[in-house]
């Protein structure tokens, strides 16, 4: 840990923080190009870019109790790593802070999900912005492969579950998610609907108080995030996932941002991503705190 120039305004101790901001440089089952082992520390060196007032939540970055922990060092195997990951999380939950993960691949959000339910009970939910079902009980022969995340979410710790920007899949995952009926709103679902209405259903439908919220970038149109693992063209505008992050931040128990492939553009994409972690915080802190 503590191997990075640390996230701007990341100023407080571990101790009096509320969000722990912590990387998992892990892309180990990556399938198509692998690279998001570099993001967070592209995302930090990102964030020196941004003022730290937030003017639409009229807060300022500076003055929250943000800590940036370092990044978690990965194993080569994804068992291990996300078995040491959920070990590294579960008592960032306990003591009643929010853990906010920078991947790394989306595999990577499994064990922060289990931790953060581990601590809400009943009364949780699970929002994940993808182009990908991620819906495989398996992919390559691998269990906890990235594009499997979905799918163990809800196998092994709550249906109660909402994808956003979905529109990449083979038949099979289309096919589960209608017989499963488990929810989704493609990314022309949300153009035709307008994003305040899905959220507006998405928060119906999952009824519940708490919630984790996992970023898979490539829900956003490659035109805003070309720098991917698996891009995928005629997603979700920037606006759009910056409303969602806003509306779903204040109920949000946790947060991760993943599957940025950094070397694969000129910074937009880490950019965009290190502007969306903030804009996560700001809208937390705004709701909650004093
Ligand atoms: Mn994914
Ligand atoms: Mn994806």
């Amino acid at each position: 840990m503590f191997n990075q120039p640390k996230m701007m305004d990341a100023l407080s101790e571990y101790g009096t923080a509320e969000y722990v901001i912590f990387g998992v440089p892990f892309d180990g089952t990556s399938s198509f190009r692998a690279g998001s082992r570099f993001a967070p520390g592209a995302m930090r060196k990102a964030s020196a870019n941004f003022e730290s007032y937030n003017a639409f939540f009229d807060i300022d970055l500076a003055e929250l109790p943000i800590h940036d922990a370092g990044d978690l060092e990965p194993y080569a195997s994804v068992d291990d790593t996300l078995r040491d990951l959920f070990c590294a999380v579960e008592p960032i939950v306990k003591d009643g802070k929010i853990p906010i993960m920078l991947g790394g691949e989306h595999s990577l959000s499994l064990p922060c999900v289990k931790a953060c339910a581990k601590y809400a009970g009943d009364d949780f939910g699970v929002v994940v912005l993808d182009a990908h079902f991620d819906l495989r009980d398996e992919y390559g022969g691998l269990k906890n492969n990235h594009a499997c995340v979905s799918r163990h979410i809800i196998d092994e710790v709550t249906d109660n579950y909402v994808s956003i920007g979905i529109r990449s899949g083979p038949k099979e995952e289309w096919d589960l998610a209608k017989e499963n009926n488990i929810r989704y709103y493609t990314s022309e679902d949300v153009e035709t609907k307008g994003i305040k209405d899905v959220l507006a259903e998405v928060i119906e439908y999952l009824d519940c108080s708490k919630i984790y919220l996992s970023l898979d970038m490539d829900a956003l149109d490659p035109s805003f995030a070309p720098a991917l693992g698996t891009p995928e063209p005629f997603g979700l505008n920037a606006r759009d996932v910056r409303e969602v992050i806003r509306t779903l931040a204040p109920m949000s128990v946790g947060f991760d941002i993943v599957e940025i492939a950094p070397e694969y553009d000129g910074g937009q994409t880490a950019m965009l991503g290190t502007k969306l972690l903030r804009e996560f915080i700001a809208a937390h802190a705004c709701a909650t705190l004093d």
